[in-house]
């Protein structure tokens, strides 16, 4: 039997957590490109098995969707690496994790779903986008409408991201477009305002129109926070930022506003590839020589 769903309760807004996989998956240089091994090995404890594998010195990476009940509406944020689909790297290539089935155990049917939403438009966030049915790739959830960012989407049509796409694999082609051709999209500015508790925040640098979910309801705050930080190890080394950064200095300039304005304000954190439980609190250290953070897992 399959673990539980994790579930959280913001206010009136249910947040469950929608895994497709976790497990040890990228190794620390080929995400970090500013870690070192004698880095890595001096974390001690913190850096627990839960988080990194010693034994194939891989990270622990989670893939998962956030499914959020709000206002009488079904919102699902990220939509993961999906099934069958032709990819570059070989975990994610013709995967089968069959996370429909997992949805259903939050008790969601794709037709119910409302609103879908990506955090920014990367491979392993607009996966279930769609799906093959009847020789091609189709909307999974066909009463859903579907939101864009702007600034995300532009940057993904024109000439830039058109040829990083033919680098990468073309994943817009499979996931992105059949969406818009259903006439299911809908295009929505940086901030946009998704019902009286959601809010998309802009958090640039990770991709030009990244964007996190504010959570305010009944005195109660919580942030999606997409890939404004990747794993752990950026809150202990909060200038670290990915080889898959499309602007790192950006990135890095968005991730220590954001943590400097959120660390001890009990603002609960859902980073999006963070390991189960994956909400958790932001702690700063008093550390003169190296300011940084702390993540504090929620308790189980
Ligand atoms: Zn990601």
């Amino acid at each position: 039997m399959s673990n539980p769903i994790r579930k959280f309760q913001i206010g009136a807004v249910q947040v469950d957590l929608v895994v497709e996989s976790s497990g040890p998956l990228l190794h620390p240089a080929e995400i970090f490109p500013d870690s070192d091994p004698h880095t890595i090995a001096r974390q001690g404890d913190w850096l627990s098995s839960r988080l990194y594998d010693p034994a194939s010195d891989r990270l622990v990476i989670c893939m998962q969707s956030f499914l959020l009940r709000s206002a009488g509406k079904i919102i699902l944020v990220d939509t993961c690496v999906g099934d069958c689909k032709q990819r570059v790297r070989p975990e994610f290539d013709e995967a089968r994790w069959n996370w429909l089935d997992r949805l259903a155990q939050a008790g969601v049917a794709p037709e119910q779903v409302d609103i879908v939403l990506s955090t920014h438009l990367h491979v392993d966030h607009i996966g279930w986008n769609t799906h093959w049915a009847d020789g091609r790739w189709v909307p999974t959830f066909l009463n859903a409408r579907y939101l864009f960012v702007d600034k995300e989407y532009e940057y993904w049509s024109n000439e830039a991201g058109r040829s990083a796409l033919q680098r990468t694999g073309d994943y817009v082609e499979d996931s992105v477009r059949p969406i818009f051709e259903a006439g299911l999209a809908e295009v929505v500015g940086v901030g946009h305002q998704i019902d009286g508790s959601l809010r998309l925040l802009h958090a640039p640098g990770h991709t030009p129109g990244h964007v996190c979910i504010e959570i305010s309801s009944e005195g109660q705050n919580a942030i999606i926070t997409g890939d404004l930080m990747h794993h752990p190890l950026q809150c202990r080394f909060p200038g670290w930022s990915t080889r898959f950064c499309f602007d790192a200095g950006q990135s890095r300039k968005t991730r220590l506003a954001f943590m400097a304005e959120h660390a001890g304000r009990g603002t609960l954190l859902f980073p999006a590839h963070f390991p189960d439980p994956t909400a958790g609190y932001l702690r700063a250290v008093d550390d003169k020589d190296e300011p940084h953070y702390r993540y504090e897992f929620v308790q189980d």
